[in-house]
């Protein structure tokens, strides 16, 4: 098969012939194989005269592709939807989900074109036009939402926490309408599946129970084998794999609540069936500890506010439950596993924050200082990351002549009961030297979160054409843990005009 330049618009440029080190990438098609039931085939649309707005080297060696990829025209126009290089596929596939809490009938990749799977992982390529289930959107993705999710995908992978990773953002000048006139970019975002709730949902609602098995088969024997190999004679493989889905949200959760993570919009078509963070769109990272933050701003009821996530992660795991029924065919195995929730968040929630403090094991006695922890930070609006850091910086010495973190705090009695309260529990407890408590404290505690002021930098250096901001931001949260003193602006409180940064759904 020869390579083609598919559907060049008259706007695009004469494409280039393909470098000949990417004609033979081992592309996959497995989730492409499972048929029209699954997904539909379509045609990316073009866009004119595109530029490398970001790349991840480490990401693209890890998948395979040569070093030179970044001087690579047929990748650059691979990944904006201009080239189709032999052995991938276009596909859109079909979900359905609960938005907001209410049934929302067919979803599906409306804007997200996957090409196939390399090394393992899923490439799709969101923002490259129309599909079948664009529904009334543009198929498009802005510059400005296709930064902060390359940005933030990259930073939470950093930070440990289970996410869809980023390859690349592309961009053109082609305008694309939002509140104004914005720009066009593409995001390469990988994962090893984008299976989300939604899919079970949709072959659910609509009866189509042989292709509900068909996919849950597959997600089994490609992600989940010991559903069914491990499963005890008899165990029904998909209640095992509700349980293990219900485990690793409730993983992913605790994670969030740990950064001060708000995803914004937990959609059931925004979950991922291996507990990925995924769809990043009006996300945020904590900037003053405050849980009843709404990051979204379409989220007029606040239903995803930041203390909301947990308690929506389980009402959406019963969403998947009841998708799952007709395979699981028993309401009490289903709902067994769903109630492991119950027992895996508070337990992941609190081995995280045990590492936030600094005991190497979760412990109740950590309850009350956890407890009271929280309820300072919120009281006096103290930043969460920073509290953290310098939390972590004073537990070398545990000096109270120290005011670091009394500082912070309107409170200082409060702080200085709260500081108290850490020192002892710490001597009464076999957590080791104030050395290994502070490194144990300070790979737990990142000092650079992606906060919303920094994404903003970036993206309005990028507007520019100026990506060396993008290009910093990402290499100080490739490695959050570290110093990075050159960077240390990117550490300290958020400006003023930070809190005039308003993100909605519109990317
Ligand atoms: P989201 O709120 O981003 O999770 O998107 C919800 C649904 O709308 C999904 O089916 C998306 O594929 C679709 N969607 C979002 N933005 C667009 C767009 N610009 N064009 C087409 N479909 C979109
Ligand atoms: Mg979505």
């Amino acid at each position: 098969m020869t390579e083609t330049f598919a559907h060049a618009p008259s706007a695009a440029p004469t494409p280039t012939a393909p470098d000949a080190a990417f004609t033979d990438l081992p592309w996959v098609q497995r989730f492409a194989a499972l048929g029209p039931d699954f997904v539909a085939t379509l045609s990316p649309s073009p866009l004119p005269a595109p530029y490398w707005v970001g790349r991840n080297n480490a990401l693209a060696f890890d998948m395979g592709l040569p070093e030179a990829w970044a001087s690579s025209d047929a990748l650059l126009q691979t990944f904006t939807g201009n080239h189709v290089p032999k052995g991938t596929a276009q596909t859109a596939s079909v979900y359905s989900g609960h938005q907001f809490g209410v049934w929302a009938g067919q979803l599906g990749d409306g804007r997200a074109c996957s090409l196939g799977e390399l090394a393992g992982l899923q490439v799709q390529l969101k923002g490259a036009g129309p599909t079948p289930f664009s529904r009334r959107g543009d198929g498009r993705a802005v510059l400005r939402s296709s930064i902060r999710e390359f940005l933030c995908s990259e930073a939470m992978h950093a930070l440990g926490v289970p996410t869809t990773r980023a390859l690349c953002v592309t961009g053109s000048d082609a305008p694309v309408w939002r509140e104004e006139r914005e720009t066009a970019a593409v995001v390469t975002r990988v994962a090893q599946s984008f299976v989300r709730f939604g899919h079970f949902e949709h072959f659910s609602h609509g009866q189509q129970h042989a292709q509900l098995k068909t996919l849950a088969d597959y997600v089994i024997a490609h992600f989940y084998p010991a559903c069914r190999h491990g499963a005890q004679e008899g165990a029904n493989p998909y209640a095992a794999l509700l349980a293990q889905v219900t485990q690793r949200t409730a993983e992913v959760v605790a994670h969030w609540q740990s950064v001060g993570f708000c995803h914004g919009v937990m959609n059931t078509d925004n979950m991922s069936i291996l507990g990925l963070t995924l769809d990043y769109g009006p996300f945020q990272f904590l900037d003053a500890y405050d849980p009843a933050h709404i990051c979204n701003h379409s989220d007029t009821q606040g239903r995803y506010a930041f203390y909301k996530q947990p308690n929506v992660a389980y009402w959406n795991l019963y969403c998947l439950g009841q998708a799952l029924l007709p395979l699981i065919d028993d309401q009490e195995q289903a709902i067994a596993a769903l109630e492991t929730f119950k027992t895996h968040y508070p337990q992941a929630l609190a081995a995280r924050f045990a590492a936030k403090l600094g005991f190497a094991q979760a412990h109740d006695t950590q309850k009350p200082l956890i407890e009271a922890a929280l309820k300072l930070l919120a009281q006096d609006r103290v930043d969460f990351t920073i509290f953290w850091r310098r939390l972590s910086h004073w537990a070398a010495a545990m000096d109270p002549a120290d005011t670091s973190v009394r500082d912070l705090f309107m409170d200082r009695a409060g702080a200085d009961a709260l500081l108290t309260l850490f020192r002892a529990l710490h001597e009464q407890s076999d957590g080791g030297s104030p050395a290994s408590v502070l490194a144990r404290m300070l790979r737990t505690n990142p000092k650079y979160v992606l906060r919303n002021h920094l994404g903003e930098l970036a993206i309005r250096a990028a507007k520019d054409k100026d990506f060396s901001v993008l290009q910093a931001l990402q290499t100080v949260l490739a490695q959050p843990f570290d110093e990075h003193p050159s960077h240390e602006a990117w550490a300290g409180f958020a400006p003023d005009w930070a809190a005039g940064i308003e993100i909605s759904c519109s990317s």
